[in-house]
């Protein structure tokens, strides 16, 4: 693992759960101690909560409130919000969080684990690899150099990752370039009188900017520099106050950071070569708008490392890890796409055709503004190992209920585990053969049978009684009765009846050989 920041320290924790011998470098001994990203989804707390470090990041999360976007003349015209209660996957869907602090709690994290072994203040100076393993030659910060060999190697080490130069990877830029100041600032009094009371974009065509709220004290604002502004000067304090002036003073905060950032719209042309892959700033590079730029890392390792567990144990063979690649770069360049426009949206500097956006934004909510959910923006999965022809649960984030059980209620990846699932609707269950059944042996895959906490009780170690219908809604809206699930949370395929079923596992053991 090269590279722990937030990908790469996430990385070595799931690796580290799966037991798999790991060592995770990075050449700063200490985490970044400003905040870089702010925004982290459900479908990552959901991975941390797995990986049982839910507990140790939450004190520094909060909710995301509803953003709400104003036009040329100040008017609502839209608000980015997340999905209502009860919530698919258990978690507040859209939170903030603090990102020094979480990071340590990361970082804390993986070194628990007795097989990743962190030595931080080493450097990766260069690589080389033959079919069966890679060589990376490391430096300390003493100077002491030395190589060590690896199966595989991850790099996580950012934007200006010295792996991707080095393998001659270069960027699909989507055309995004922008630049912006982003300030983050700490309260010290209760109430500033003029500061939004919720998340706000001011897409106002004489300086597009953006206002988040933080955990705590933590509020954030996301400036456009105009034409002719440098960057460097912006972030001169005296600039920034100037700039904050309409909302907020130094009687109300201090400034924790002002630094200017180009918000770039980049993806990888390959996230894998040989035996080095490529994830988190190190594969692609998006505008901040819904926050989703280390969401996006994340989700390349809680993609990759399942399928490196099941390739190293010998459970699949090498196949399984070009679905990495192609699973990913197709996901974050279709989100990265949708990001940049909403960015283009925010961004309008001309005032004529921003009036013409408030418009036409508001032409389609029929003259109200409309509300658009954060969760319908991150696209599903469309290609890899998924069941083909694709249905529209297909790809999707498996949801996740709260079950009631004899200890109380807790969600369902705590109660009955994670891995390859067999999810089956006990309303109208299609009937579970011994083929069928030997097909999931042969998967490793767990059966898990859901029925309404009101329905009649039935037992069974495999059978769990969910609180809210959060699954029979879903499985109602696919109009499907059973659902198999990968280890990542992504929904393989679904099926109502036996045969279509089987058939489908079938075909999944066969691709997963
Ligand atoms: C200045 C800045 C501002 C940002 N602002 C925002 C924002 O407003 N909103 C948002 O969503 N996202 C923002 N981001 C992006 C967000 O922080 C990233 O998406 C997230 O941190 C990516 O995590 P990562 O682990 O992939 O990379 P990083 O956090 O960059 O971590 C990479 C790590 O690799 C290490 N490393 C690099 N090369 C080597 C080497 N040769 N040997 C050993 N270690 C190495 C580095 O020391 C570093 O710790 C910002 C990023 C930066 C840099």
């Amino acid at each position: 693992m090269v590279g722990h920041g937030p990908t790469g320290a996430i990385a070595a924790s799931l690796l580290g759960d799966k037991g798999i011998k790991t060592l995770a470098i990075d050449r700063q001994r200490d985490v970044y101690d400003k905040p870089r990203a702010i925004a982290i989804d459900h479908e990552i707390l959901r991975l941390l909560d797995n990986l049982g470090a839910a507990e140790r990041v939450l004190p520094h999360i909060a909710p995301f409130p509803a953003s709400q976007h104003f036009g040329a003349r100040g008017q609502l015209i839209r608000r980015i919000d997340m999905v209502p209660e009860p919530y698919p996957l258990g978690y507040t869907p859209s939170m903030v969080f603090t990102q020094p602090p979480v990071e340590a709690a990361l970082r804390a994290h993986a070194a628990a684990y007795a097989s990743v072994d962190v030595q931080l203040g080493t450097e990766l100076l260069g690589f080389d690899q033959s079919p069966d393993h890679v060589t990376l030659h490391l430096r300390d910060d003493r100077g002491a150099t030395r190589s060590v060999t690896a199966d595989y190697m991850i790099a996580c080490d950012g934007a200006s990752s010295g792996t991707r130069q080095a393998l001659g990877i270069g960027f699909e830029d989507l055309g995004f370039d922008e630049p912006w100041l982003v300030v983050d600032l700490l309260l010290t009094t209760a109430a500033p009188g003029k500061l939004p009371e919720t998340a706000a974009q001011f897409c106002e065509p004489s300086r597009p900017t953006s206002f988040i709220i933080g955990p705590g004290d933590h509020r954030r604002f996301e400036i456009m520099l105009l034409p002719g502004e440098d960057p460097r000067e912006m972030e001169d304090p005296a600039q920034v106050w100037r700039l904050l002036a309409r909302w907020i003073t130094p009687d109300d905060a201090t400034l924790w950071r002002a630094a200017s950032y180009r918000f770039h719209a980049l993806v990888a042309r390959q996230w894998r070569q040989g035996r080095v892959f490529l994830a988190g700033d190190a594969a692609h590079q998006q505008p901040p708008f819904i926050g989703q730029g280390m969401c996006q890392g994340i989700r390349d390792v809680g993609n990759l490392v399942w399928k490196l567990d099941r390739v190293i144990n010998g459970q699949s063979g090498a196949g399984l890890l070009d679905t990495y690649a192609a699973e990913r770069q197709q996901h974050v360049r279709q989100l990265t796409t949708r990001i940049k426009a909403i960015g283009h949206v925010i961004c309008e500097r001309d005032p004529v055709a921003a009036e013409a956006r408030d418009v036409r934004l508001l032409a389609e909510g029929d003259g109200h503004p409309r509300t658009v959910t954060r969760q319908e923006i991150v696209p599903p999965l469309q290609t890899g190992l998924l069941a083909f022809p694709l249905q529209p649960a297909h790809g999707t984030l498996f949801p996740q209920p709260w079950i009631t059980t004899a200890a109380g209620r807790r969600l369902l990846d705590s109660a009955m585990g994670t891995g390859w699932r067999l999810v089956v609707d006990e309303r109208d269950p299609p009937g579970l053969t011994a083929e069928l059944m030997a097909d999931l042996t042969r998967i490793g895959m767990r059966l898990i049978r859901v029925r309404s906490k009101d329905a009649a009780d039935q037992s069974g170690h495999d059978i769990v009684a969910e609180e809210d219908g959060v699954l029979a809604a879903w499985f109602d809206r696919h109009d499907c009765r059973a659902a198999i699930v990968r280890p990542d949370h992504y929904v393989f395929g679904t099926a109502s009846d036996t045969r279509a079923l089987g058939t489908m596992l079938s075909d999944l053991a066969t691709r997963l050989q």
